[in-house]
């Protein structure tokens, strides 16, 4: 698409773009009582119009039948995790047996390393992104060490070339290769939270199988985000959390994904709990576990239900737009943010983007390496009402959503990024 840096154009984007009442389905927050350019969906998505419903039914619900609910609330509790399952198995791109919301994210990485990170003295090795969340290198670090092993010898970080910011598809394929039997996982997020790469899911999760190894996804960043493809890709686990795209609130229930061909498997390790044992004999309060098929038998304790009702309705919301229909939106938004920063500042004097050009290889999220004065012009943008956010030492993310960023706010925060640069 051809794009123009004017307020008329981005107008015009916002006229024909068929997604444009979606934005009316959430609450946006205010700065100095004006509506806020919110860029931070990739931190904490907004609230959906719809959410105090979903919890409010709970809620009555309680009030009306106490423990009853369990049975006979309208959404009865005891079942209430499989609710989220369609929606969630379309936008990872699953089985609806292969996927649960459950936990949160950190403790969901933890329960699939129990279960797939099973080292030997051969097959010990697990490959990973050097600068990795913060919470999933301390997973990392405190399983290999559950395990008795040396983080240092066990853990391999990919880390981009010499002047590059992002890893290259075929150095990460590479790695694998050379520490071969010795890999027992490759471990990366979908999307990098601090650099917005898109991941090549497909080719990594090919390589750590051709050497024996297990392919798990960390999707914090990439789902709702991209259109996902788990089960078609062979991933062996995923997991994610659903406050940042998939708009479930802070702190939200997580999701985690196992593939098929481990749905009956009993001789994976895991951490039981009764949630996860045979519905029918659940109450029987036996011991002996007896895990339920699939995903749903990693599940631990019984379903945290306003946590649930929250997901759902965002769950709805994403369904009712289609993930294709929002990538679409999502890929012209972030270029015209692209687009505009180029035209504010085409030498880069100031401001590098360091995400990958292709569309193929990012979400939504744009990371800015401000080469001066980056801490001031994000403290700028804030006091203009526009909510980026900053890592050190010097990166601001800004993640236009396609449910609710429209164009003509993009063409506004070029406007008074080119003021501040001035
Ligand atoms: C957001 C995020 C987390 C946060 O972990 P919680 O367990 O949800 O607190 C962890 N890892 C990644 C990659 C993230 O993006």
């Amino acid at each position: 698409m051809k794009f123009k840096n004017s307020l008329q154009f981005a107008k015009k984007l916002d006229r024909e773009d068929p997604l444009r009442s979606y934005r009316n389905k959430f609450l946006i927050p205010k700065i100095n009582n004006k509506q806020s350019i919110y860029l931070i969906g990739n931190s904490l998505g907004l609230q959906p119009k719809t959410t105090k419903q979903f919890i409010n039914q709970e809620l009555e619900d309680w009030a009306k039948l106490g423990g009853e609910g369990h049975m006979h609330a309208r959404n009865p509790w005891l079942y209430h995790h499989r609710l989220a399952k369609k929606t969630l198995a379309a936008l990872v791109g699953a089985k609806p047996s292969e996927v649960v919301a459950m936990n949160q994210l950190t403790i969901n990485l933890h329960l699939m390393m129990v279960s797939f990170y099973i080292p030997t003295t051969e097959r010990y090795k697990i490959i990973a992104e050097a600068g990795a969340f913060s919470s999933d290198q301390y997973a990392f670090e405190s399983q290999i060490k559950f395990h008795g092993l040396n983080p240092d010898k066990v853990l391999i970080e990919l880390k981009p070339r010499e002047e590059e910011f992002t890893l290259r598809t075929e150095d990460i394929v590479r790695t694998i290769m050379e520490h071969g039997r010795e890999v027992a996982m490759v471990l990366l997020g979908g999307v990098q939270y601090y650099t917005g790469q898109l991941f090549d899911i497909p080719k990594i999760t090919a390589a750590a199988h051709s050497v024996g190894a297990i392919a798990g996804f960390d999707l914090a960043h990439a789902v709702g985000n991209t259109p996902l493809n788990l089960h078609k890709d062979d991933v062996d686990f995923a997991v994610w959390c659903s406050y940042k795209y998939l708009n479930a609130g802070p702190g939200a229930i997580a999701g985690a994904y196992i593939h098929e061909k481990y749905e009956s498997n009993t001789e994976l390790p895991r951490f039981a709990g009764w949630w996860g044992h045979d519905e029918g004999e659940r109450f029987n309060m036996q011991k002996g576990f007896k895990p339920m098929k699939g995903i749903d038998g990693w599940q631990v304790s019984n379903v945290p239900v306003f946590q649930n009702a929250a997901l759902l309705a965002s769950l709805e919301i994403f369904q009712e737009a289609g993930i294709k229909a929002l990538r679409k939106k999502s890929i012209a938004l972030t270029s015209y943010m692209e687009y505009i920063l180029k035209e504010i500042d085409p030498l880069e004097n100031t401001l590098k983007i360091i995400t990958p050009v292709n569309p193929e290889e990012r979400g939504c999220q744009l990371s800015i390496f401000t080469k001066q004065n980056g801490k001031k012009i994000f403290q700028q943008l804030n006091k203009a009402g526009v909510i980026t956010d900053w890592r050190e030492p010097n990166v601001i993310r800004v993640a236009p959503v396609p449910l609710y960023n429209t164009f003509e706010e993009i063409y506004r925060v070029g406007e008074i990024i080119n003021s501040l640069l001035k």
